[in-house]
């Protein structure tokens, strides 16, 4: 889940009834092709929503991995006691020990699927017209597949990599999760999963418009997730009886005036470089703003005119916004306490502290307290170094050749934020190519590409074997 290349949020547009036109890219040989095809399939007919947990899923790698040649010893199946259906796989592929293993991170889990409210069978994976359709067809049994296959291919290859690669498969990234796998992991069995590295595979890939090849987006970054509970309270009474002493007044005062509050500009080395390549990939009346917004010093008035539109202004700045209310406990009473939430995404390197205080200044209003609910899990942006950069373009256009990439901040979350807040470099590399202008991941109908889904395969055991390159 996330915006401007959302990882777990890949889109994918109908053009006439058929896949891309976009030039066809490398893709796996036939029996590497019809091994992740069938992986696929598997992965997607296990179900995996909350209900059902990843224990499945995690098991089916375990078996395949252990068939493909891996020593038991270098796979863990592991579930948190309190929750045996949360369970992940850690595949250790062993390198020649040169410096710190790379993390190749997968979840398992996907968001609920009606089977009324979809056109085909959520939980089959169905080909149709150039497409595979499935609940985590892109979101991201994809990734999965794509990541099991190629460690599979490559043990079949006697590859040997320079570090580790460590591969973990994980449960509960998508909302409403109790027992997320790499937060789990890292807590309680570090040495498992510790890596210099981490590439997550949720999120990344390309971007298509009008059926071309636009961008490769990569992720270096996300907004931290943050909510804070507003209330005040009065005397209350009976309902006939109105004083100037009003709990709902007062917070909804407050609110009108925390409407016009406008977090100060903050730029990162991820957005400044965005700016600049979308500027030179959207020529037009924005782009020129674009440019001045990348450029040190900033030009705050470019910056204004491009906060007008919600999704740039979302990568111009922290987020606030009201998303509960409530107040009052009868029809005929006056109320004697009113509440709300407001929902925060922060740009990385803000604090808190900070946007709490940037609250209450503007609330402005010292009846009205303001609480955080939950310490955040920060999220400090992972730097796209030229060294990075180089090594993705090599991976990238030795695929797709000559494809701008893109460094991406997502405004959504996903199991970055545990690695980047244990102190590990992450990035999103997913090699999935959808359109940017439509988004089925976690919606009706799910799908990818067929010569996508081929494509993602054979970039991501390229991935595997650059990513493991010592630095
Ligand atoms: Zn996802």
């Amino acid at each position: 889940m996330r915006a401007s290349l959302p990882s777990c949020a890949v889109a994918v547009l109908a053009l006439s009834g058929s896949a891309w036109s976009a030039s066809p890219a490398p893709i796996p040989p036939a029996a590497d092709q019809e091994l992740a095809r069938a992986i696929f399939k598997e992965l997607v007919e296990i179900n995996t929503t909350h209900d059902h947990g990843s224990t499945d899923a995690a098991l089916a790698i375990q078996q395949h991995v252990l068939r493909a040649g891996f020593a038991e010893s270098d796979v863990a199946f592991i579930a948190p006691p309190e929750h045996p259906t949360k369970g992940n796989v850690v595949i250790r592929y062993r390198g020649k020990g040169k410096g710190k293993p790379v993390l190749f991170l997968g979840h398992l889990d996907v968001v609920e699927a009606r089977a009324e409210d979809w056109s085909v069978p959520p939980f089959q994976l169905t080909e149709k017209d150039g497409w595979f359709y499935g609940r985590g067809t892109i979101d991201m049994k994809n990734g999965d597949a794509a990541l099991l296959e190629s460690l599979i291919r490559l043990k079949r290859e006697r590859f040997t990599p320079e570090r580790d690669i460590i591969a973990a498969f994980t449960a509960d990234e998508e909302a409403g999760g109790d027992a997320n796998g790499p937060a789990f992991l890292l807590k309680n069995h570090r040495d498992l999963i510790d890596a210099g590295l981490v590439v997550n595979l949720d999120g990344g890939g390309g971007a298509y418009k009008n059926g071309e090849r636009l961008y490769f987006g990569f992720g270096t970054s996300e907004k931290t997730y943050v909510t804070y509970t507003l209330e005040t309270k009065s005397p209350g009474g009976h309902g006939s009886l109105p004083g100037p002493d009003n709990a709902i007044y007062r917070l909804a005062a407050g609110l009108g005036r925390l409407e016009a509050l406008k977090f100060p500009v903050m730029l990162t080395a991820t957005t400044r470089a965005g700016f600049e390549k979308f500027a030179d990939l959207n020529p037009g009346p924005e782009s020129a703003d674009m440019r001045a917004v990348a450029r040190t010093p900033f030009d705050p008035a470019a910056a204004e005119r491009l906060s007008n539109v919600v999704r740039l202004n979302a990568q111009l700045r922290t987020t606030c916004v009201a998303t509960l209310v409530s107040g009052g406990h009868a029809e005929n009473a006056l109320p004697q306490r009113a509440k709300a939430t407001i929902q925060c995404r922060m740009m990385p390197g803000d604090t808190a502290e900070h946007v709490q205080t940037a609250l209450t200044g503007a609330l402005n209003e010292p009846k009205i307290t303001v609480t955080l609910d939950a310490p955040p899990i920060v999220s400090p942006e992972s730097q796209p170094t030229p060294q990075i950069m180089t090594r993705v373009a090599s991976v990238v256009h030795s695929m797709w050749p000559g494809v701008a990439i893109v460094p991406t901040m997502a405004t959504g979350f996903s199991d970055d934020r545990q690695t980047r807040n244990a102190g590990i470099v992450s990035y999103d590399l997913g090699g999935t190519w959808a359109d940017v202008d439509e988004n089925r991941a976690h919606g009706r109908d799910e799908r990818i590409g067929v010569k996508e889904f081929d494509e993602s395969v054979e970039y991501t055991y390229r991935l595997l074997k650059t990513m493991s390159r010592k630095d």
